[in-house]
């Protein structure tokens, strides 16, 4: 067995209590995972290769009453507890050092009744495992653009992605869920049921408890989709972007756009001349009939001189796939997010001049087009923030390793403060460990109140603290 950093010393971590871990042991249904077992390394590394941390104990859940015995661990042993979906939060909140990971992912089944028009799945399902499932019966949760990504914090955070001017967030299809709040009780929420719990975890995260399982409502989709992306040299980006803006102002809700700015990949469907070349794409959805989203499509494709037109029609679960290349685990990465209401003549020109400036091949930010469904939710209905902004900004630096990092890191702050003027609100899901003001801003001062009275009634003492944290007392 290659030795570990725990093995060479690196990492002198908290030893759990050997009487509490034989509680736990003798009634835990899933894996139980210490530092210096063999499979340690694989579980306590996530998906943000950056991220590096020891905890004491993996605990890999098979059912709730695993989910209740953890988090009795967890105040028994008073050590941090962090909660794992999918790992993929950006700044690393479902791993600490010295603590319990309570771990989802063998949680990841999913239940769709076709006829209902309902799926149920367990909070370790990955977004291609739920449209895996509902694409079958031709039906669709809508949800984010990389299918590794769990669905878990995904939804807590609100959940944006192709489907989203037709069918909304992903929260506004939730139906309900099942929870274990920090007392180690038991709870569902819905609209009847624990109303004010329902409407927290609508984009609150995981302040408020466990979800073990999450129900939605299915709408219908494809599974033929008209998608994919159209990609013209990165100097055009100006022009681009503004023919994009004004185009866009009148589309149908069918219609999800997201610009792209990066240096085109080595992939199959490239031409190798175009590889590495600086590019701006706009990558499309029409969650409609084929034909209708060719007339739709038409003008963005005859627009200048694309390098290449990757738009065709394509099963949604090729669609869903297509970024998994560009973000996969164990790359290093950072990002600054921010939403802005449109895309301003000054916007435009602020996105162009600092993209040409991106180094890393690996850098691919997203720039997501809100709008349609999104926007017809009341402000107060949901936590989730930002419902009227025009665009979320999604801007990242990878690198492969730590080489380079730091510089590339630098660069996406220096796009994300040249934006600033601009800024009208930020996705909490894309926030890095910035802080309880900034998660304050995220939500907005009323509903961060409305929020802070919830914790206190569900985790008054702060247990559930690594996440997009509302303080209960402060
Ligand atoms: C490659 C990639 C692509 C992405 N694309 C999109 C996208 O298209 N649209 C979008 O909206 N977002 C997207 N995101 C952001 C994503 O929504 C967040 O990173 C989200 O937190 C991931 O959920 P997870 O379960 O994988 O994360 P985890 O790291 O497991 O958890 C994230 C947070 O949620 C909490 N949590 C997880 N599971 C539970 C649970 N069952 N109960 C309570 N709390 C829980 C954790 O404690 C942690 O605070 C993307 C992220 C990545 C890395």
């Amino acid at each position: 067995m290659p030795m570990t950093q725990i093995d060479a010393g690196v990492h002198e971590g908290v030893k759990l209590d050997q009487a509490a871990y034989a509680r736990i042991e003798s009634t835990f249904e899933g894996e139980l995972i210490r530092p210096g077992d063999p499979s340690y390394e694989e579980h306590r590394k996530i998906w943000n290769g950056s991220i590096d941390r020891f905890p004491a104990l993996i605990a890999r859940c098979r059912g709730v009453p695993d989910v209740i015995a953890a988090v009795e661990l967890g105040r028994e042993t008073d050590l941090p507890v962090a909660v794992r979906g999918g790992g993929h939060s950006f700044p690393g909140l479902s791993v600490c050092d010295d603590g319990i990971v309570i771990d989802l992912g063998l949680m990841n089944a999913v239940h769709v009744d076709p006829e209902a028009r309902v799926a149920r799945a367990q909070a370790g399902v990955r977004l291609g495992e739920l449209d895996r499932a509902t694409q079958a019966f031709g039906l669709a949760v809508p949800a984010g653009i990389v299918t590794t990504t769990g669905l878990a914090g995904l939804t807590l955070g609100g959940g944006i992605g192709w489907l989203m001017r037709k069918y909304g967030l992903t929260i506004d299809q939730l139906l309900s869920v099942d929870l274990v709040t920090a007392a180690g009780e038991f709870v569902k929420a819905s609209e009847s049921e624990n109303a004010d719990l329902f409407w927290g975890v609508r984009g609150g995260g995981g302040n408020f408890g466990i979800v073990t399982e999450f129900e939605f409502r299915l709408n219908s989709l494809g599974p033929i989709v008209l998608a994919g992306p159209i990609y013209w040299p990165m100097e055009d980006s100006p022009a681009v972007l503004r023919f994009y803006r004004d185009w866009i102002a009148d589309m149908p809700d069918e219609l999800t756009t997201i610009v792209i700015h990066r240096k085109a990949p080595p992939l199959p469907a490239v031409p190798a001349e175009m590889h590495g070349r600086p590019v701006v794409s706009v990558a499309v959805c029409y969650a409609g009939p084929i034909e209708e989203g060719e007339k739709v499509v038409r003008p963005l494709r005859e627009f200048g001189s694309p390098l290449l037109d990757l738009c065709a029609p394509k099963p949604f679960v090729d669609l869903q796939s297509m970024f998994d290349v560009s973000f996969p685990p164990g790359y290093w990465y950072y990002f600054r997010s921010c939403d802005v209401a449109e895309l301003t003549d000054e916007i435009i020109d602020i996105t162009a001049e600092h993209a040409l400036r991106l180094e890393s091949p690996l850098t691919a930010f997203p720039i997501f087009q809100l709008g349609g469904a999104v926007g017809r939710v009341g402000e107060g209905d949901t936590v989730f923030n930002g419902r009227r902004a025009g665009h979320t900004f999604n801007i990242n630096a990878t690198t492969e390793t730590s080489e380079r990092f730091d510089e590339e890191r630098e660069w996406a702050r220096t796009l994300w403060s040249a934006l600033a003027p601009y800024h009208t609100s930020v996705y909490a899901n894309f926030l890095m460990d910035e802080g309880e003001e900034r998660t304050r801003q995220a939500y907005g001062a009323e509903k961060h109140d409305r929020l802070r009275a919830l914790k206190r009634k569900y985790d008054p003492e702060n247990f559930f603290r690594l996440n997009q944290n509302i303080s209960p007392t402060q």
